[in-house]
């Protein structure tokens, strides 16, 4: 599944194809994704200039210059395919630009999203009104003051978006490990000092991961070259049984219904 990293890595990628290119064509080969895409997106699109790319939480976003801005959510399965020789049976939506350009949103399992919002109205769109802040920049006594009291445990308020945006499980359990916190630990029992290394945590392994697949861009102009997807290392994350720096053997255990990967013996 796409976290983050991936998002990011994608939009940089699709920057490069897209930013300041004129979309000549937009092609809608099926009518839905996870919900129906924009009846009008062909009328919006073609002909515009794409004026910018960037990310918010898992969602990349298209600015163009008729103030409308294409966001695409990758769902489960969803990527893009740069200049493929072939149009593939998944290839749901394709962008041609004005330098001969295409680009395909390929998704099989069609858990992706594509909406078409207008830029200054993105604020109040109801997917983007209840995220919080992005992972980078978090402020540790704004997380601490919003956990005070919460018996909830730290994990999955990690992953409750309305704290922080589009973390998602492997980066809060890698975080979480390299902060040396418990991810079983009450919100409201975290210090501040915690807080401050969780901050750091979490945009050292973000960045680390953008890192890892900044590199393969270096390839995303192979024919069928799939866009975002990389190989990354983890600490803890699916690792169960396997030996910590520490001495100690990643345990896992279901949180809010998703797998947490932890080391017992070095986070407190
Ligand atoms: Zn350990």
């Amino acid at each position: 599944m796409p976290e983050l990293p991936e998002v990011e890595i994608t939009v940089r990628g699709l920057a490069r194809v897209l930013e300041g290119r004129r979309i000549a064509s937009v092609e809608a080969r099926r009518p839905d994704l996870r919900r129906p895409l924009p009846p009008n997106l062909g009328q919006c699109l073609t002909g515009v200039r794409v004026t910018g790319l960037r990310r918010r939480a898992k969602y990349g976003l298209v600015d163009t210059d008729r103030g409308d801005t294409l966001v695409f959510h990758l769902g489960m399965s969803g990527h893009w395919r740069i200049d493929s020789t072939e149009i593939g049976k998944h290839d749901h939506f394709l962008i041609s630009t004005d330098e001969g350009r295409r680009i395909a949103l390929n998704d099989a399992r069609r858990f992706g999203s594509l909406d078409l919002v207008r830029t200054d109205q993105l604020g109040e769109w109801p997917q983007f009104g209840v995220l919080g802040p992005e992972p980078f920049g978090l402020d540790p006594r704004e997380l601490k003051r919003r956990q005070v009291g919460r018996s909830a445990a730290i994990k999955p308020l990690l992953l409750d978006q309305r704290i922080v945006a589009g973390l998602g499980n492997i980066y809060a359990c890698e975080a979480l490990y390299r902060a040396r916190i418990d991810p079983r630990r009450a919100g409201g029992s975290v210090s501040l000092e915690a807080f401050k290394r969780l901050v750091q945590a979490i945009e050292a392994v973000l960045d680390e991961a953008i890192s890892a697949g900044g590199s393969t861009l270096r390839d995303f102009a192979s024919p069928d070259g799939e866009l975002g997807y990389f190989t990354k290392t983890f600490a803890v994350y699916d690792r169960e049984g396997e030996p910590c720096a520490c001495g100690g053997t990643v345990k896992r255990i279901v949180q809010g219904g998703r797998s947490t990967f932890y080391c017992p013996r070095c986070q407190r």
